[in-house]
């Protein structure tokens, strides 16, 4: 096991893996950017070291200044959360090559399911189903159109570096595919630095299924089963539950397989998430995320598995130590994100001041938030203010437990979307679990 491991990350993730060093008597040294400086979450870690201004660029980005909090902190591992250096595979390889082990999988692994179409390629080679589309990139107009005629409109464009709900267009006929094709390459240029997209028949109603796997360096993967992720605005999620209400138990494992085999053909360890989109009895593999996800704790609850000791544990070299069928399932978990976003103007992002903060509590609740009364949320990086979530025997006591727990939940001075959370609780839809992607952003038009 390690003996210091740095958390290259900030907020509610940074405080889950302090969290989870300290009850595997890992010491942890955590980075934090002027913007963060003051945050109780710091004071928890043994050592907090400050590596640049607010901008994520010149920070939580920045690799020169992590590496360096590394090497002065005299840390074996690192830990890097979500978002910012999670997926990227340039910064696992210099930790490695600093003799830092970067706790995720191998850099080539990285590299290969961090480009969507590769990744996609590599699910066809397991013999797994994708969404038709493109063989890869899309190089021209010609090429664009070529593959919607085949796949039939509508069609989703894609970017191959894309990420976060981001860098995705729809069209409609081979005007509006050639016009958006424009702007998404400028788009994805500008947000992600690789101009490659992709093509996609669009799938008109689907739910997103994500299966949880977790794989050791000796080569044994299992699943955690899957987590629903269809109640989304724009693309990203706002609520997470498992079991998924559109699974049952043949499509449940056929997913689950599925998962397994596309990790083991890439040799994947460590924890990740194999993405697929459910229509009516089929499923289709959409990606791979190589990392932890915000709404891991979905799976923690109904397994009991720790995820990121898990993931600290693999990556020192212990092996899984369980089976397939040791996995057992229990009870319904809902997680929602509470966010600073003002619904009055279209959930733009709404940081400042929380002068005065009240989570809900009680049981069966579980809250994963660094936030506390007079917490200032910064400008620069998301907005998420905790994430809320909920254990039951079934989903009916689970969303009257949610329900109870959005009415206690008091926060004060910013905007947030828990006037969103308490509506969605309460739709006859949501409470049936029949919702698709389309459920919120049809939801908020009405
Ligand atoms: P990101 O990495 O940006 O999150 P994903 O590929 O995971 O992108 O897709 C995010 C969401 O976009 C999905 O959950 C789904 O709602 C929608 N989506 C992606 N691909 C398709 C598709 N082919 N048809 C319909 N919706 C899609």
């Amino acid at each position: 096991m390690f003996q210091r491991v740095l958390i290259a990350n900030r907020g509610e993730i940074a405080l889950r893996v302090i969290r989870a060093c300290r009850e595997l008597d890992v010491e942890s040294v955590v980075v934090y950017s002027q913007a963060d400086a003051g945050a109780p979450y710091l004071e928890l870690a043994d050592e907090a070291i400050c590596i640049g201004p607010g901008p994520s660029a010149k920070s939580y980005l920045s690799i020169p200044n992590i590496i360096s909090a590394a090497e002065i902190a005299d840390v074996d591992a690192v830990h890097p959360g979500y978002g910012f250096l999670s997926e990227n595979s340039h910064f696992a390889e210099i930790c490695r090559a600093n003799n830092i082990e970067f706790i995720g999988p191998d850099v080539a692994t990285i590299r290969r399911v961090g480009d969507k179409a590769e990744a996609k390629a590599a699910a066809v080679a397991a013999g797994i189903p994708v969404v038709e589309g493109s063989d890869g990139p899309v190089n021209n107009d010609e090429e664009a159109l070529e593959v919607a005629r085949k796949v039939g409109y509508p069609v989703l464009i894609k970017a191959v570096s894309g990420g976060g709900g981001r860098g995705m267009r729809v069209a409609h006929n081979d005007m509006s595919l050639v016009t958006n094709l424009q702007t998404a390459r400028t788009e994805a240029q500008a947000a992600f630095g690789d101009a490659n997209v992709y093509i996609e028949k669009y799938i008109e109603d689907p739910r997103h299924v994500e299966i949880q796997i977790l794989g050791d360096k000796k080569g044994d993967v299992i699943h955690l089963g899957e987590r629903d992720c269809s109640v989304q605005r724009r693309h990203q999620k706002v609520i997470e539950e498992s079991p998924s209400p559109a699974l049952g138990n043949d499509l449940r494992t056929k997913m689950g397989r599925a998962a397994v085999k596309l990790a083991k053909s890439v040799g994947y360890h460590g924890a990740g998430t194999v993405e697929f989109l459910v229509s009516g009895k089929s499923f289709y593999f959409i990606e791979v995320n190589a990392r932890i996800q915000v709404e891991h704790p979905v799976t923690e609850l109904v397994t009991g598995i720790d995820l990121i000791r898990e993931q600290i544990r693999i990556a020192s070299g212990e092996t899984l130590g369980r089976k397939q069928q040791h996995v057992n399932f229990r009870g319904h978990a809902i997680e929602v994100r509470i966010n600073a976003e003002d619904p009055d103007r279209n959930f733009a992002p709404s940081p400042g001041l929380v002068t005065s903060y009240r989570p809900a509590g009680g049981p069966g609740v579980r809250i994963d938030s660094h936030v506390v009364s007079g917490y200032r949320i910064p400008p620069y990086y998301d907005s998420m203010i905790a994430k809320v979530l909920v254990h039951a025997d079934t989903r009916d006591e689970a969303i009257l437990r949610m329900r109870r727990a959005m009415d206690e939940y008091k926060v004060d001075g910013v905007k947030t979307n828990l006037g969103l959370h308490r509506r969605i609780l309460r739709n006859a839809y949501f409470q049936r679990g029949e919702y698709s992607t389309r459920f919120l952003d049809e939801l908020l038009s009405a």
